[in-house]
């Protein structure tokens, strides 16, 4: 029905001289930010840290009209961009992102809750400007806040035998970069040695202070993997003395940080699954053997081909339905 009304209003519009009809356009716009809700389409991409979300999302931007709001609960704090996995300015093609590094946060944490009330501004603002809000991170708990219909902040609808509701505020199309967790778990491993090659050492030692991490409980920013695991290298080996690199004690917090890495992409995995059985409809893209291509170099098949074919096609068909309906 909504379609209708929106082809009619189109019409009239086209029966009105030019200038009147820039106005009216206006005002639509305007009224396309007020009514936000059931009506408003959102995109939203899901996936296990290391999956290929960010990469997808900006693809399929540049082709639909659209903003980013990102919903990984470690990348919406400022700092620490390269251990948080931000996606790099030149990487972003001019797509404005919205909550990512926007928030000045070590001794308190950013909540579901936050999110839930940021990103409907956001999703309100972008709608405004009359283009599509795509939702993407891995945080499956800021995907929950933000969507539901109801959202209780004092109740994890995560704890087993939680009920998790499939009524949603906004009208949806789900994508999932699933990922056979063997593969993934061998390139997120490889990923921090890339993290480590481009600088994610010196970014946490200069981002360490001995009385912090002395005295106060992990919050913020400092939840994000890679600060408690090089806490523990830099009180033995202070970066302020300059001393050179303590092997036995870099390698214990670099396999400590692909230990919990996996553990993370763990969780995250089922908790997507749990969203699934409660009757959201997730569209499942398989990446692996896009990933298999990374992590089994030699085998032939080159990363960005099966991508193309495997993701963004299907992608692309996914969303220009959910579009068009
Ligand atoms: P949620 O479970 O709320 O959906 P999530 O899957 O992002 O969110 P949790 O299972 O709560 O995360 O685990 C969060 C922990 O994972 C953080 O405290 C942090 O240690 C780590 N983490 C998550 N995302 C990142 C990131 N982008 N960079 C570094 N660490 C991260």
């Amino acid at each position: 029905s909504s379609s209708s009304s929106s082809s009619s209003s189109k019409i009239f519009i086209l029966n009105i001289p030019f200038s009147r009809r820039k106005k009216r356009q206006q005002v639509k716009a305007i009224a396309a930010a007020a009514t936000t809700g059931k009506d408003q389409n959102i995109l939203v991409i899901m996936g296990a840290t290391g999956c290929g979300k960010s990469g997808l999302s900006v693809q399929l931007a540049s082709h639909y009209q659209s903003e980013i709001i990102n919903c990984d609960k470690m990348q919406v704090y400022k700092g620490l961009d390269i251990t948080t996995n931000k996606i790099p300015l030149h990487e972003r093609h001019d797509v404005p992102h919205h909550l990512l590094g926007d928030v000045d946060s070590i001794h308190q944490d950013f909540t579901p809750f936050h999110f839930r009330l940021r990103a409907d501004n956001v999703v309100s603002d972008i709608a405004s400007r009359n283009k599509l809000p795509i939702l993407v991170g891995g945080s499956n708990s800021f995907i929950h806040a933000m969507l539901v219909n109801h959202f209780n902040p004092n109740h994890d609808v995560f704890t087993p035998k939680s009920l998790i509701s499939s009524h949603l505020r906004y009208r949806c199309c789900f994508l999932w970069l699933d990922v056979e967790f063997p593969i993934l778990a061998e390139y997120l491993s490889i990923r921090v040695d890339e993290m480590l090659q481009i600088g994610m050492f010196e970014e946490l030692a200069e981002f360490y202070d001995p009385h912090t991490a002395e005295t106060m409980p992990y919050t913020g920013i400092r939840k994000a993997i890679g600060v408690p695991e090089f806490d523990k290298y830099f009180q033995k080996n202070p970066p302020s003395k300059k001393s050179g690199i303590d092997r036995e004690a870099f390698e214990e917090a670099v396999e400590a940080i692909k230990r919990n890495t996996h553990v993370l992409a763990e969780r995250q995995i089922g908790k997507i699954l749990k969203l699934k059985e409660a009757g959201w409809d997730i569209n499942v893209l398989n990446a692996t053997e896009a990933f298999r291509a990374v992590v089994e170099p030699g085998t032939g098949r080159n990363r960005k081909e099966i991508w193309e074919k495997e993701i963004l096609e299907p992608s692309f068909r996914i969303v220009n339905r959910f579009l068009k309906e």
